[in-house]
C-alpha cells in the first residue's frame, strides 16, 4: 500500500443522497453531512478518523451567506469541510469541489504534492492553499503513516481508514419539512452496517 488512494478524490461527480429540510440552523444539518460526505472534508480529504477533536469539521456554505442569504438553510449548498479548509475559504466564491475535485482531473503525487488537469481545479487547489507546505507535508505525513501500519500495525491501519465508531443513525432524525431523497436514508453507512454490508475500510 503506497498510501496514495487516500487522498485521491472520487471518480465521480458527487450526487446527493440525503436532502433534509426545514431546520432551523446550519449545525442541525450536521449528521447528514458527515454521512453525505463520507466523514471527510470535500476540499483536502482529510478524514474524522484522523482528527479526533470536537468541532474540527463544519457543515461549511458552498454558496457564501454573504452572497446567498436565501440559502443558509439550503441543504444542497451545504458540504462537509474541516476547521483548516473552512477558514480559509470563508466568504470566497469558488469552484464546486463536487464537480471539480474528481480522481481524473487531481493527481496526487508521492511527495504530497496535488496536480491539476484542469483550470477549474488548479484554481480551486490555489484558492485554498491545497498545495501549500502545510498541505503538502500532512500528506506526505499520513501516507507514510498509512505505509507503516500496513506493515506493521493493523489494528491502527484499520483505525486510520475505517469509519467512525458513531455513525449516525440518520432513521432517527426527522427534519421539519421532510426529506426530499429518503431512499438515501436505506444506504447510509450506518444503515450498511447495521445490514453488515459496510466495508471496513473506505
Ligand atoms: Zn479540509
Amino acid at each position: 500500500m503506497t498510501g496514495l488512494n487516500v487522498f485521491q478524490y472520487p471518480a465521480h461527480p458527487h450526487r446527493r443522497r440525503h436532502g433534509p429540510q426545514g431546520y432551523a440552523s446550519t449545525a442541525q444539518f450536521r449528521e447528514w453531512l458527515r454521512d453525505e460526505f463520507t466523514f471527510r472534508c470535500v476540499y483536502c480529504l482529510e478524514r474524522e478518523q484522523w482528527v479526533h477533536r470536537a468541532g474540527h469539521f463544519h457543515a461549511e456554505h458552498f454558496q457564501p451567506v454573504a452572497q446567498r442569504p436565501d440559502l443558509e438553510l439550503d441543504y444542497d449548498n451545504l458540504v462537509y469541510a474541516c476547521h483548516v479548509c473552512n477558514a480559509i475559504k470563508r466568504d470566497q466564491t469558488v469552484p464546486d469541489p463536487l464537480r471539480v475535485l474528481l480522481a481524473e482531473s487531481v493527481k496526487v503525487q508521492p511527495n504530497g504534492t496535488l496536480i491539476a488537469l484542469t483550470q477549474e481545479a488548479a484554481k480551486l487547489l490555489e484558492m485554498l492553499h491545497l498545495n501549500s507546505f502545510e498541505s503538502r507535508r500532512r500528506r506526505r505525513l499520513m501516507m507514510r503513516v498509512i505505509r507503516l501500519a500496513a506493515v506493521h500495525d493493523l489494528s491502527l491501519l484499520q483505525e486510520l481508514l475505517g469509519f467512525p465508531d458513531n455513525l449516525p443513525d440518520l432513521s432517527r432524525l426527522h427534519p421539519p419539512k421532510g426529506n426530499r431523497r429518503p431512499a438515501g436514508v436505506k444506504r447510509s453507512h450506518f444503515a450498511r452496517r447495521l445490514r453488515g454490508t459496510l466495508p471496513a475500510t473506505c
